[in-house]
């Protein structure tokens, strides 16, 4: 089984100079090396033998680890032999941007990512000192001022949760940042052993609540896009539902890992794989890893079926933690969100999106 869409976490290392307290690939402690790209490029052609269209578009990200560890031509070789396969899939960067910025790797930005990539931002637990930092918001400035447009993931840790949303939001268009998306943290790599960074699902709700009635307040959308809203918004206005409310993730990601192993979901690629580099296409696609994946996925907490929401929600993320009966999701924020159906204002929020990936 293979979605209309493809999503492809392309991992050049496993390993990354920061080791972030919440990183679901394990930091600085994740495996040495690079991706093989011989062996890449031999994957997407097969791969391509094997489905020769998505109609639906898609995505092959350079991940990592830090991926702009490797060199450069690496990267250059893998898009060099791949990109005339699937001309709708675009082809992006999650980096952590946190060293010199050398025209080789201002290179990957421009021509493989034609200037629109991602990066992230945490509070107080990705740079070990406040240089590292000021090195990161530098060099973001110095590339949206070239044009590029970046994303910037924040992970909502317990300490993103006693921030106000709007400082935020602002901190980041001061730097200019277009788009911003908050992902929730799970269970998984260097996460697991810090359990103090986690929020309570409580604790959640109601700053997604804040963020929501502070956003309203001071016109955001005017100056900012918020990836987050968009995925619930989408729902509300065009019955969509994308990002992390697919609930298809593992049918049509694929994440890479440098050592050629594979798994979906990149959050938990590193501990569960499926498959390698090396298998036929038939094999992966069917494999009972992927299958039970997929299962997993599309099977909803018991409770989501008598939700007031489920419509929008869809039931979330599929790997994020409930506690006892309440779930990570924005659930107070779409209640109301539902209940108000001020559609106007969700389509200022929105823009030209309407939910496709
Ligand atoms: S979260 Fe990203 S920047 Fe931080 S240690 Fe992990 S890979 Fe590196
Ligand atoms: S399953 Fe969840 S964490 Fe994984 S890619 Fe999808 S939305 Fe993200
Ligand atoms: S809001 Fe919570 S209970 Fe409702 S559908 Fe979403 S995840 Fe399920």
């Amino acid at each position: 089984m293979l979605a209309d869409d493809l999503m492809i976490y392309l991992k050049t290392t496993d390993t990354c100079q920061l080791n972030c307290d919440h990183c679901f690939t394990n930091g600085k402690n994740g495996k040495k090396g690079w991706f093989d790209t011989v062996k890449v490029i031999d994957f997407f052609n097969r791969l391509h033998d094997y489905k020769s269209e998505f109609p639906k578009g898609g995505n092959i990200s350079f991940h990592g680890g830090e991926p702009m560890l490797a060199p450069p031509e690496k990267m250059f070789e893998v898009w060099n032999g791949v990109k005339h396969l699937w001309p709708n899939i675009w082809w992006s960067v999650q980096t952590n941007l946190t060293y010199p910025l050398i025209p080789k790797k201002v290179a990957v930005f421009e021509e493989i990512c034609n200037k629109n990539w991602g990066t992230s931002w945490d509070k107080g637990i990705r740079w070990p000192d406040i240089n590292q930092e000021l090195l990161w918001e530098h060099n973001v400035k110095e590339m949206t001022q070239a044009g590029h447009e970046i994303t910037v993931m924040i992970s909502i840790s317990k300490a993103i949760t006693e921030m106000e949303p709007i400082e935020i939001l602002d901190k980041m268009a001061a730097l200019g940042i277009e788009h911003v998306n908050f992902e929730r943290l799970t269970h998984n790599g260097n996460a697991n052993l810090n359990p103090h960074l986690f929020a309570t699902n409580k604790e959640l709700d109601a700053w997604f609540v804040k963020m929501w009635d502070q956003s309203a307040e001071y016109k955001t959308y005017e100056y900012i896009d918020n990836n987050f809203f968009d995925s619930i918004l989408t729902s509300l206005v065009y019955r969509t539902h994308s990002g992390c409310r697919c609930r298809g993730c593992e049918q049509k990601i694929f994440t890479l890992n440098a050592d050629g192993t594979i798994g979906g979901c990149p959050n938990a690629a590193v501990e569960n794989t499926y498959g390698t580099l090396d298998d036929d296409i038939e094999t992966l696609i069917n494999s009972p890893g992927r299958a039970c994946s997929i299962q997993d996925e599309i099977i909803r907490h018991p409770l989501c079926y008598t939700c007031p929401v489920f419509d929008i929600c869809n039931g979330d993320c599929h790997q994020l933690s409930w506690q006892g009966s309440t779930c990570a999701a924005p659930k107070s924020l779409m209640i109301r969100l539902k209940e108000e159906e001020n559609i106007p204002l969700y389509k200022k929020f929105l823009g030209d999106f309407m939910g496709q990936e």
